[in-house]
């Protein structure tokens, strides 16, 4: 049996620009998926009646009716089950979730059951396996029962009516959290262990101040100072019945007569807040509003402030990072933080994957897409290994708007499974608990609609400036359909999972596909006949041997533009590695300009490859497409290249990523994206800029090899100007939160994609190049197939260059602050005194001093500004013009006179 874990969405690691991060305090809850179509058409068959009989008598508070329903009265598990009974409950719901047959003969159904107890109900789940036997067609028996999950302490709140309380000087305190009431009333909601819920009535004052300094930039963001401090006249709180009395003390609330304006009030209040937290949605058991106990030290507190609206504080204390404030309205996480607490238990740093069940080894995904009806049929084997000591039940995402048809394995045949309501993810249940390292292999058949996901990934601001003027000019670019990271369309771990995959997915025969894997053979016709009135089908088949964090395609009509091999230069004496496998693929009217992509792909692949010493894949697909928009996206093995038509009626210019004086920049980023982001993963979504940073530094890397150190320079300078124009809104390390407040992608793109950047470029001029490079090498070689985080890159580069980087990082990645450097010079006989010193914070910043010469000759000097104070004598070869400090634009801090 397992205990429902009740696990929260988390945000999207996968995803950048949409973070659908559903607040923990918000979720309404999980709960079993909607009655099977098996279970649903068939009505009163024996099985069914069977079940009615069991209800019945469970009603009835009889258990020995439910003995005899057993082919002996010791079934296995029946006792249990009959246990329902003593005392009858007010009330009991059974229903027949799913059936299966059992080899070599009988049934087997999956059962949920409501029971209510006065105010206080349980939801179980159990098998029932059903006797298989001469009269089982009509007088089925039950041959075993098993109770595979159980929600308890599900309470039907209300305000107690006869109730209230005055208010005196109450201060309520949640870590980083305080209300204060100094006068005002309360009403509470009780279970038989105490109250869970209060209401508050009364002008108070609250103050939030995370001692976090990157979340006191976003409190600034939202609140306009770094403490959040606002005036509030009503809160709702969620608290466990036995901390009730921690946090109300008893001398600030005296009861006192009920006023029923004060009643009504309360109550209205409840109403809005009570359906929001800790709240489970029980479908068709029951109609009625049922709530969950919070856990120890858990607290829910609903504020309705006078100046920012209503906020959600929440301290979770199972989460990685417990504390939240959340702007209920908006739908944006204004604080997600680890509390000091947290952070002695667990350390600064976490990973994802740290509580996984399993890790995902292999995909085997046959797959049917109709783009036009948005509609998807799948096969699929997924082979795990169980990491965690025993598993019973385990936790799969899939689109919610699947339909899983049946999921078995070869040792256990089929498999009980629970769809979750409101979550893209299933739970397959095991008749054993499977032991640490158990390899098992999932088939899992499933159909339904499933839209296309939007490739806004490395998508350039959408600014919603339409070109109207232009919109009859407008022509429609080729559709194409991307089913990626982000919308679930096969079965897969709850946080992105290196593995090996094999896909074959069927299409009309007039579109085609490019996806995850090295394509093996042309496209065949599809196995089956094709139904009347249905087009005939193609079938892609797609082999990857080297790990990938998610399965990706992309279907549109493509034409095979060009294949051919890289060479990738070894590293150091080292036997060359595998050449790779180039293809370009292109929409029909991109055809032309796809025939220019394949040289310029190949120098990419040629240059990233000679930095690192090999590529992470044998293989890789450009597949060139049309949007309204430029930008991309590269899971593993290939990259999608948006292509704007002539006349877009987007304007995208004004954007952190618009290279308008380097063309070849997005397919530069999206190509680096195989060893930065796929090759190497990132551990959490604070770690991102290990992706797009390295991508973007990459990029410029090879404009430099490309086009010279002019258009270099260029770059950096775009960089650097968004970069520091952007660092007021949070640290690197903040990842797709930066920004996220206000809704605004820009912000991400200039600080995760270009600060990332120009910090490595800053890095790399610390530690010199052969360190860089070497460091870049040992990191890419630790971390290949694997996810990292800032401290593991950190970690490389200081073995690679004997320099401790810890305030290089903290001040860089960590810290939001730009340095302001103060610069003099005074030319003396033969020798220039250079001074720099620091005039906000203090990071190590490392910056050229140019000499320029009056002969037009010019000298770089590079110096590290790693001190409060820098001051340096400068041999000079002649007359000096001027000496100049950051020409280059290669370093992030500010210059000042
Ligand atoms: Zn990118």
């Amino acid at each position: 049996m397992s205990t429902w874990r009740f696990t929260l969405i988390r945000p999207d690691s996968g995803s950048n620009i949409e973070p659908l991060m559903v607040l923990r305090a918000l979720l309404v809850i999980a709960l079993l998926g909607p009655t099977s179509a098996s279970a649903q058409t068939r009505s009163a068959d024996a099985p069914a009646a069977l079940v009615e009989r069991l209800e019945a008598a469970v009603a009835a508070g009889k258990p020995e009716a439910i003995l005899a329903l057993g082919v002996t009265p010791t079934v296995p598990g029946l006792q249990l089950f009959a246990s329902f009974a003593t005392p009858a409950p007010t009330r009991v719901i059974i229903k027949e979730r799913d059936r299966a047959d059992l080899e070599p003969s009988g049934e087997r159904l999956l059962l949920e059951v409501f029971s209510e107890y006065g105010g206080e109900s349980t939801i179980t789940t159990w098998r029932a396996d059903l006797a298989a036997g001469p009269d089982a067609a009509t007088n089925p028996r039950i041959a075993e029962m098993e109770q595979l999950t159980i929600v308890s302490g599900l309470y039907k709140l209300a305000v107690s009516p006869s109730k209230q309380f005055t208010v005196r000087n109450l201060t309520l305190r949640g870590t980083d959290l305080t209300l204060e009431v100094p006068s005002g009333t309360a009403f509470v909601a009780e279970t038989s262990e105490g109250p869970t819920a209060v209401v508050l009535l009364g002008r108070g004052r609250m103050t939030f101040a995370p001692s976090d300094p990157a979340e006191r930039t976003q409190i600034r963001i939202f609140a306009g100072e770094t403490e959040l401090a606002s005036d509030f006249d009503a809160a709702f709180i969620r608290v466990r019945p036995s901390e009730f009395g921690d946090l109300f003390p008893s001398a600030s609330l005296s009861p006192r007569a009920v006023s029923s304006g004060d009643l009504r009030r309360a109550s209205e209040i409840f109403e809005d807040y009570i359906g929001q937290t800790f709240n489970i949605d029980l479908r068709d058991l029951s109609r009625e509003r049922w709530s969950l106990i919070p856990s120890s030290g858990d607290l829910v507190a609903e504020v309705r402030t006078r100046r920012l609206g209503s906020l959600t504080y929440a301290r979770s204390i199972k989460d990685a990072e417990d504390i939240s404030l959340f702007d209920r309205k908006r739908r944006r996480n204004i604080a997600v933080y680890a509390s000091r607490q947290k952070l002695s238990s667990r350390g600064r740093f976490y990973g994802e994957d740290e509580l996984v069940e399993y890790d995902a080894l292999d995909h085997d995904v046959d797959v049917a897409f109709s783009p036009d009806r948005s509609w998807v049929e799948g096969e699929s084997t997924l082979k795990v290994r169980v990491r965690s000591v025993a598993l019973s039940s385990m936790t799969l995402r899939l689109a919610e708007s699947l339909t899983v048809r049946s999921v078995t394995t070869a040792e256990f045949g089929r498999l009980l499974y629970l769809r979750v309501i409101g979550q893209n993810s299933m739970i397959v249940n095991f008749p054993t608990a499977l032991r640490r390292n158990t390899e098992i292999a999932l088939r899992i058949s499933y159909g339904g609609r499933l839209q296309a996901q939007q490739i806004d990934r490395e998508g350039i601001a959408l600014d919603q400036q339409s070109n109207t003027q232009q919109e009859d000019l407008y022509i429609p670019v080729e559709p194409q359909f991307v089913y990626s990271n982000r919308n679930y369309w096969y079965p897969q771990n709850t946080v992105t999972d290196y593995a090996t995959s094999r896909l074959r997915i069927s299409v009309p025969a007039d579109l085609d596909v490019v996806a995850s894997g090295t394509e093996v053979g042309p496209p065949v016709t599809a196995p089956g006949a094709v139904a009347p009135g249905q087009r005939p089908r193609k079938q892609f088949v797609f082999q990857a041997d080297r790990p990938l964090r998610y399965l990706s395609c992309v279907i549109s009509r493509f034409t095979r533009i060009a294949t051919r091999d890289v060479t990738i230069a070894a590293a150091g004496t080292g036997a060359p590695p595998p050449p790779v496998q180039l293809s370009v693929q292109a929409n029909p009217r991109q055809a032309s300009r796809g025939r220019s992509m394949i040289e310029r792909s190949a120098s990419i692949l040629e240059f990233y490859g000679s930095l690192i010493g090999e590529a992470p894949y044998p293989s890789f697909t450009l597949a060139l497409t049309e949007n309204d928009l430029p930008g991309g996206h590269s899971p593993a093995y290939f990259a999608i290249l948006n292509q704007p038509l002539p006349l877009s009626p987007v304007l995208w210019r004004n954007d952190p990523v618009a290279f308008e004086g380097y063309g070849p920049y997005f397919l530069a980023h999206e190509v680096a994206h195989q060893w930065w982001g796929q090759g190497v993963g990132w551990k959490n979504y604070h770690e991102q800029w290990l992706s797009e940073g390295f991508a973007q530094y990459f990029a410029a890397l090879y404009a430099a090899r490309d086009r010279g150190d002019d258009v270099f320079r260029g770059m950096l300078r775009q960089m650097r100007r968004w970069a520091i124009d952007q660092s007021d809104q949070g640290p690197v390390y903040l990842g797709y939160r930066l920004g996220h407040i206000k809704g605004e992608g820009r912000v991400f793109r200039a600080l995760v994609y270009n600060k990332g950047a120009m910090i490595l470029h800053m890095l790399r001029r610390l530690v010199g190049d052969e360190k860089f490079f070497e460091g870049l090498r040992q990191f890419y070689g630790t971390w290949k197939f694997r996810k990292a985080g800032t401290d593991d890159f950190r970690r490389a580069m200081e073995k690679a260059s004997g320099l401790d980087l810890t305030t290089f990082f903290e001040g860089w990645i960590y810290g939001s602050a730009i340095p302001e450097l103060a610069f003099t010079s005074t030319i003396g006989q033969g020798e220039a005194q250079v001074r720099f010193e620091h005039r906000r914070t203090v990071s190590p910043t490392p910056l050229t001093v140019s000499i320029l010469y009056t002969d037009g000759s010019s000298e770089d000097v590079l110096v590290v500004v790693s001190d409060q104070v820098l001051e340096r004598t400068l041999p000079l070869k002649g007359p000096v013009r001027s000496i100049e400090a950051n020409r280059d634009y290669g370093s992030l801090a500010e210059i000042v006179k």
